[in-house]
């Protein structure tokens, strides 16, 4: 492995294959390394892939991608004990073309992505893993991986090796990230009759929904749910930081077996059967955790510089984006023949001036807001479904009773200037 590439890129998830797909097809020489067996056999997500990032890079790949279902309806679960108060949008603008998201198995996506990228001209190395970065007078020239004689080089190097990105670590572009800065998630896929699923979940054929689950679904433990609907499989989750694991000694395996017999999910899985277990980390420090993502030589993108955006479980678009934008600087920098970290930035003007860096900063604090102040997940949501309790039983007291009692349920003066203030709060980190 002595020839030199234009570029290499460590990873085949979506911030990879991306970037390689759009190098390749601007005439680049790329390299593309990926340690699991092939694109997508070490990769995990809900999954929810988003139209609009995947058509930048491949227009109406709807018509041949393997997909699930596009999805037609979004539910919100505040979950307690023994209740949920639920809200949703269905809309079928969104059953048609060109659609809006989609539900995704990795396994099968990224193995057809990362042929997309193959097909433009990209090579794909699998099993095969990038065990540092090669650095010559302070620029990276390539990588040494765990071949014989397995040291490359390239003009450029693109990290995109995933959540805690130990490559750009090594380079001291972050610090090893907090329990506060990720959160760990474990999923089931279950098998299930494709017209069980239809009938439990309201839908027709080739249509999908995604129920996200708040409070009970995590034991009140900040973090969220999630159940979605594939063609003829559930995809069932739970995640929430690794501090909160920590902090209330649960092991994220039992978390997930608590939400596989929660009464408010049990009905929607019975009779399946699980297919396969999958954990994984998620990025969750935002903005406030990003390293560095350029330097001489190498850029870093997707979750290798936590690009997610953990309050619209977005991830795998912003990689998308990532990876889109990486490709269109290293085209620019090989045109001028300059690799120097003053050109590759361009890539971070570019990344953080659009809707990726955007959202970042919006949602800057959000994480850590929620890790600090802990009732919105332990309190409010009982809270409300309390309320809601309260207000739908028709038990011959009026409706003023009823407000009146839920009033007092909110607490003494000094608590409801305690919620009104974290309401404030939470509108403020959101805003
Ligand atoms: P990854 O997909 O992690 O890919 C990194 C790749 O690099 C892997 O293939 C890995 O094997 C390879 N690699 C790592 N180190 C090396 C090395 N040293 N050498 C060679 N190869 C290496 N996002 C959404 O958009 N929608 C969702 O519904 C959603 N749900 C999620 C649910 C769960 C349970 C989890 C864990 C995540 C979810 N996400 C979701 C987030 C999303 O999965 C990620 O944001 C996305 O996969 C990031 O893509 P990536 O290419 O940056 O990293």
């Amino acid at each position: 492995m002595s020839e030199k590439f234009d570029a290499i890129v460590v990873g085949a998830g979506p911030a990879g294959i991306s970037c390689a797909h759009d190098l390749a097809k601007g005439g680049a020489n790329v390299l593309l390394i990926e340690r699991g067996e092939y694109p997508g056999s070490k990769n995990v997500m809900g999954g929810v892939l988003y139209r609009k990032m995947m058509e930048d890079i491949i227009p109406e790949f709807y018509k041949e991608a393997p997909l699930e279902r596009p999805i037609v309806e979004q539910r919100f679960m505040m979950m307690e004990k023994e209740s949920a108060l639920t809200f949703s949008y269905k809309g079928l603008e969104w059953a048609k073309e060109p659609y809006n998201n989609f539900t995704v198995l990795r396994a099968k996506f990224d193995q057809w992505f990362a042929d997309k990228a193959v097909q433009q001209g990209a090579i794909l190395i699998n099993e095969t893993v990038v065990l540092e970065c090669i650095v010559e007078d302070g620029r990276v020239v390539g990588v040494r991986t765990d071949r014989p004689d397995g040291d490359v080089y390239a003009d450029v190097v693109v990290l995109a090796d995933g959540v805690n990105s130990l490559l750009a670590q090594s380079l001291g572009f972050h610090k090893e990230y907090k329990p506060n800065e990720v959160a760990l998630a474990t999923m089931e896929v279950l098998k299930l009759d494709k017209k069980i699923i239809e009938d439990r979940f309201n839908l027709e054929d080739n249509q999908g929904c995604t129920i996200e689950l708040f409070g009970d679904a995590t034991k009140g433990i900040v973090g969220t749910g999630f159940l979605y609907t594939n063609k003829d499989t559930l995809s069932l989750g739970v995640g929430t930081l690794l501090s909160g694991l920590i902090k209330h000694k649960i092991k994220p395996y039992e978390l997930l077996e608590y939400v596989k017999n929660h009464p408010m999910i049990r009905p929607y899985i019975q009779g399946s059967e699980p297919q396969e277990y999958l954990a994984h980390l998620i990025p969750e420090g935002g903005y406030n955790s990003m390293g560095k993502i350029v330097g001489d030589g190498v850029i870093v993108i997707g979750d290798a510089s936590q690009l997610v955006n953990a309050i619209h479980r977005e991830g795998s678009n912003l990689a998308m984006t990532s990876g889109r934008l990486a490709a269109e600087t290293v085209l620019l920098a090989k045109e001028a023949g300059d690799f120097s970290e003053r050109m590759l930035d361009h890539y971070r003007v570019k990344l953080l001036d659009g809707f990726v860096g955007q959202d970042m900063k919006k949602y800057k604090d959000s994480t850590h807001h929620f890790e600090k102040f802990p009732q919105y997940f332990e309190q409010y949501i009982p809270m409300v479904n309390r309320a809601a309790s309260q207000m739908f039983t028709v038990d011959g007291s009026s409706k003023w009773e009823k407000q009146k009692k839920i009033m007092k349920d909110l607490g003494s003066t000094k608590e409801k200037f305690k919620l009104a203030r974290d309401i404030y709060r939470a509108w403020k980190v959101v805003k």
